[in-house]
This record gives C-alpha cells, structure tokens and sequence, in this order.
C-alpha cells in the first residue's frame, strides 16, 4: 500500500465539539486502516479569535481519546517563515498581486453591480500596486476546476465566479488559512486529507495553490457536517458544546453513529478504536 501520512488541524478557537470529534475520529480511523501515521497541527493563525486556553484543551481531549500524533504536534503560529517564503516565491512569479481595497470598496463596487460582496472582482488585479497594498492576493483561473472528492466524488467550481481572487495575507497582517494549510499539509508530506464537508469548498483554491508552488495534490475526502438546531454546521453559535470528558463513551458513541456505524459496546477508548478501524476498512469511505 502507498505511504499514508494524514492529519487532524483544529484551529484552537474553542474546545473541540461533536462536529470537530467527528473528524478527529475520521481522520484518524482513515490513517490507521490504511497503516498510515496521523499528525496533528494547531492552526493558531488568528491570535484575536483563540482563547489561551482552547489548543491545551483540545489537546488534553484528544489525549482523553487516546489519539496521539505520530509526530511532534506542530503550532502554525511557529510556522510563519514557511508562510512567507511561499508568499515570496508567488510574487516573484506573478501568481498574486497587492491589493489595495478595503472590505467597504469592495463592497460598494460589488452592490453597485448588483454582486455579493464577499466575491472579490479582481479590481486591483491590473493596477500592479507597489504601494498602499493592504491585502496579497492570488489571480485565480477562469476556467472551471474539478476534483474528485473520496466521499462526494466529483466536485466542480468556478472559483472566481465563486470566490474570486483570493487573499494570502490580510489587511491585518496575518497569514489566511489557504495559504498556511496548503504550505503545512506540503510540508508535512500529507498524502491524505480527511475533513469537514465545511471545506469542500475551499479545496479547489488549495489545489491553485498546490500547482503555483509546484507541490503535489493530496487525496480529499469530505466527511458530512453535523449540523446544529438552526440546520447550519454545528458551532459554538448555535449550540454546539463541549465534549463531556467524563462520559466520552457517550460522545463518541454520538460521533461514530453520525458517521453513519451502528453502535457497538467498547469498554475503553482503546477498545473503541481497535474495532473501529476494521469496521472502517469495511466500510464505503475506505478506499484508496
Ligand atoms: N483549521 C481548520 C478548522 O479547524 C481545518 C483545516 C483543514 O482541515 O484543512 O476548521
């Protein structure tokens, strides 16, 4: 079988919760029945939105689990050299610009047009800015993409009728995710990505992305969200709490019955996952 690296990358904006166990559980599961190794990555990027307490407290939940990374856990937040020379390198071969427009421009311009303000027309695209930039962002293909999604299958996008060119790093100085997740997930050697159907989305961008750095394309799979009350991806906003660390059984139970299992007793976590994986193995989402 090919190497299988694969990984969990929470971002430490609150305490893991049934939606986010649901894809420690699938990832993991994922690596292990194909013997691969799973890492996992704090994605601590946006200082203003993670607590001080919330990546120990994710941490001390997936050692409660008894999911353990296979390699030192890494903090992007250490990371940002990695970020910057990736940025360097898109520059300097015309793959992003400087922007410098501000969310209300871009939104007067957008409404003006009768547009949703959160697609970026590429207003600044052209201008060549080497001053007053705000914003990098990266010029994207106007030709539709396609992937293939292991649990979706085939997912098409028109990412700049959908998204348009992208920001890299923000007005506020901090690294967006794309770039960040796509520079890690390269530097890692992630061959796999197991995560919520939230970025399903997101996935076409990361590929633009790959091809501009000249990296390889892991394999996707997308994993159906839990949803809150309101039908919207469970959150903190509409419900979503804690995990119950003194009655993981229970939350994992819950988490292994959304992703479609019947249950099954276990007396330890342990326990719980040596079973698991071979019904995963079994299952459809376990494929090459
Ligand atoms: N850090 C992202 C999140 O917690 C997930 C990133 C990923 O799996 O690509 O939503």
């Amino acid at each position: 079988m090919a190497t299988y690296i694969g990984r969990f990358a929470p971002s430490p904006t609150g305490e893991l919760h049934l939606g986010s166990l649901v894809c420690a559980i699938a990832s993991y599961l994922d690596a292990k029945a194909h013997n691969g190794s799973w890492l996992v990555r704090i994605e601590d990027l946006d200082p203003p939105r993670e607590p001080a307490w919330a990546a120990p407290k994710i941490l001390k939940t997936l050692r409660v689990l008894g999911l353990s990374s296979d390699e030192p856990i890494v903090y992007q937040s250490d990371r940002h050299h990695l970020y910057k020379e990736a940025l360097d390198y898109l520059i300097t071969n015309k793959f992003v610009y400087g922007c410098s427009c501000s969310r209300k421009q871009i939104a007067e311009y957008q409404n003006a047009r009768g547009k949703p303000a959160n697609i970026y027309p590429g207003i600044c695209r052209d201008k060549h800015l080497t001053e007053g930039i705000r914003a990098w962002r990266f010029k994207v293909p106007s030709e539709d993409r396609f992937f293939r999604d292991r649990h979706f299958g085939e997912y098409r996008q028109n990412i700049e009728q959908e998204v348009g060119d992208f920001v890299l790093k923000r007005a506020d100085g901090f690294w967006a995710y794309q770039l960040a997740v796509v520079v890690d997930d390269h530097q890692q050697g992630i061959t796999h990505i197991v995560r919520g159907a939230d970025l399903l989305d997101n996935t076409p961008r990361q590929i633009e992305l790959q091809k501009a750095l000249k990296y390889s394309t892991p394999s996707y799979m997308h994993i159906p969200l839990v949803l809150g009350e309101n039908g919207q991806k469970l959150s903190k906003q509409n419900g979503a709490t804690g995990l119950d660390l003194e009655n993981i059984d229970a939350e994992i139970d819950k988490a292994w019955t959304h992703l479609g299992f019947e249950r099954f007793s276990f007396d330890s976590c342990e326990g719980f996952f040596s079973k698991a994986v071979d019904l995963w193995r079994k299952s459809p989402y376990f494929a090459e």
